[in-house]
């Protein structure tokens, strides 16, 4: 594989060579491209970050995410990844030894979630699911019913699970606790929709939300959030067996960020740079947001269709509107194709992940994100797919280009 920065002229084989100018197009479902005003707010001198000026900074970003959860609740920032939140939402809300579902939705289900939680000692009920759907509130009845004695302290649904493009309907999901007036606490893994999918914390009475940075907030990778209920935070503060962490306290960082600071040194310039991108979300203002990503969905399946693929997500209702993964036909890896357009056209692809690996690969379509960058991207694949030789109709592209003008 070619570094990205490699020389200017590429050898690529029986292709000829191609010089490299000109954007890489970084279509992985995160991290995304970092408009080019984030990265300028992000090149500025680092500040006391317990001096005068950081305040302001502090309640600017806390009170910013607070909009982007929608909720009026609390919101934590960590210089983290989104596992590193992860573990913080598990570890404040619950105590070695409490019940927890996990809804399997696919690779992140696992190593974000299953395998952190067992690993703090909680009690995982995996419920399985098939890496074509989102969780499906019927699964969740059947394992909530019959827990009456709330046993069950919280359940775990990933809401875009980006292994896959299926989304979860974490209305519904609640709907399902509330029918049965079942106590778990509901966490939602937000890492790959928030601020490209609609996620309302309070409105669907979400307790935990966790997210990252990286996707569709717009800023590089190091930043992680929990937001949380008040019912989340007093089930923290009524926890049996207290948390042992320093760094992850919720309790400790909601007082220090009361004034505008963090107990800790937070991660100052990805501030800058997130508090850049929240007022870029404001002047776009988030219901447009969420309509640029659904229509860029919209566009991208057609051009699967078109191709004669297949897109990996099998229920329309859940089709994620941030990436599409695509099956590739028997017998063609996906990887190899990802590699030839990496080389060729300059363009990253996510692999597939876990058992999908060499199957699938999957198209990025969230975060800054346009138009143009939406048909070169599809141009890229659609170029890739016949220099690989993989069986396909011509015509992606041009099914995208009407199913936009047809979207607004
Ligand atoms: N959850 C989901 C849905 C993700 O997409 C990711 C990463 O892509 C994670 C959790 C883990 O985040 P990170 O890689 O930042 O630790």
């Amino acid at each position: 594989m070619i570094p990205v920065h490699a020389p200017l002229v590429l050898d690529c084989g029986a292709g000829g060579t191609v010089s490299r100018s000109g954007r890489h197009f970084l279509q992985i479902p995160g991290p995304t491209n970092v408009p080019d005003r984030v990265l300028r707010a992000i090149d500025a001198p680092v500040i006391d970050h317990r001096g005068p000026e950081f305040a302001e900074l502090g309640h600017a970003v806390l009170e910013g995410m607070r909009a982007i959860f929608q909720t009026r609740s609390h919101v934590v920032i960590y210089p983290s990844s989104g596992t590193g939140a992860c573990e913080a939402a598990l570890s404040n809300a619950l105590s070695p030894g409490d019940r927890v579902v996990i809804m399997e939705t696919g690779w992140f289900s696992h190593v974000a979630w299953r395998q952190v939680a067992e690993r703090l000692g909680l009690l995982v009920d995996y419920a399985p699911g098939t890496w074509r759907r989102g969780a499906s509130p019927d699964d969740l009845e059947a394992r909530l019913a019959p827990d009456r004695q709330h046993e069950i302290k919280a359940v775990v649904v990933v809401h875009n699970e980006t292994s896959t493009g299926a989304a979860s309907r974490i209305a519904d999901l609640r709907a399902v606790m509330n029918r049965l007036r079942h106590p778990a606490l509901l966490i939602v893994d937000t890492v790959s929709s928030l601020a490209s999918i609609d996620f309302q914390l309070d409105e669907w009475e979400v307790d935990v939300a966790v997210s990252g940075s990286q996707k569709g907030l717009m800023v590089p990778p190091g930043l992680g959030f929990n937001a949380v209920s008040e019912k989340a935070l007093k089930a923290s503060a009524a926890k049996k067996v207290k948390s042992t962490s320093t760094y992850w306290d919720w309790h400790e960082m909601i007082r220090v960020n009361a004034s505008g600071y963090f107990p800790y040194t937070p991660a100052t310039n990805l501030l800058y740079g997130l508090r850049e991108a929240i007022a870029m979300l404001q002047e776009e203002g988030l219901p447009n947001v969420f309509h640029r990503h659904a229509r860029h969905g919209e566009a991208t399946r057609a051009a699967v269709r078109a191709w004669g693929l297949e897109i990996l997500c099998e229920e329309p209702c859940e089709y994620s509107n941030v990436l599409t993964a695509v099956l590739m036909p028997e017998g063609h890896n996906a990887d190899r194709l990802r590699t030839l357009i990496l080389e060729r056209f300059d363009m990253s692809l996510g692999t597939g992940l876990g058992k999908l690996a060499g199957k699938a690969f999957r198209i990025g379509h969230l975060g800054s994100f346009n138009d143009l960058m939406l048909a070169g991207t599809l141009g890229g694949v659609e170029m890739g797919l016949a220099a690989a030789g993989v069986p396909h109709r011509p015509g992606g592209v041009a099914a995208a280009l009407a199913r936009l003008a047809q979207v607004d």
